[in-house]
């Protein structure tokens, strides 16, 4: 646990929050200003700050969670579907890793979360992105 961690301190029960669902590895609880009602947040319940630093052990019970808590959504809330999202420092406004799952309905107005996109200047600039990305998935 890290002392100075709203979410360490959620895990451990120091402070309230709206817990749905707990197990040995995780704790899943609304997330206090949601994008909709019932937006959850799925934690690890030992502090890992972003994904790449959760152990393999752990990616299992933190990912059947959230995918747990995306049936979860559609059954309590009749959602018709449900947007997951990890920000991984950029944009990560709590320094323990946490998987956002939204409730989603047709037309909820949703739709421009990832805009603006951007299109690559022309196929040399395409590939030289997956090459260089197949080079660091090969060192990985
Ligand atoms: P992110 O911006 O991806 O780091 O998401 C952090 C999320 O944590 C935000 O959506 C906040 O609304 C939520 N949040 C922050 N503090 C609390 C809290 N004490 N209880 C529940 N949710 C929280
Ligand atoms: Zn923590």
């Amino acid at each position: 646990m890290k002392s100075d961690c709203i979410f360490c301190k959620i895990a451990n029960g120091d402070i309230k929050a709206d817990v749905v669902e707990e197990d040995e590895d995780t704790v899943t609880f609304l997330d206090a200003s949601p994008v909709f009602p019932g937006h959850l947040l799925i934690v690890p319940r030992r502090h890992f700050e972003t994904l790449a630093d959760l152990p393999d052990n752990l990616l299992a019970p933190v990912f059947l969670q959230a995918r747990r808590a995306t049936q979860a959504v559609v059954a309590a809330l009749g959602a018709e579907g449900s947007f997951m999202a990890v920000n991984n420092k950029i944009s990560q406004t709590v320094p323990h890793l946490h998987v956002h799952v939204i409730p989603r309905r047709k037309g909820d107005g949703l739709k421009g979360f990832f805009w603006p996109r951007r299109s690559y200047t022309d196929d040399a600039h395409r590939q030289d992105f997956v090459s260089r990305l197949k080079e660091a998935f090969e060192k990985l």
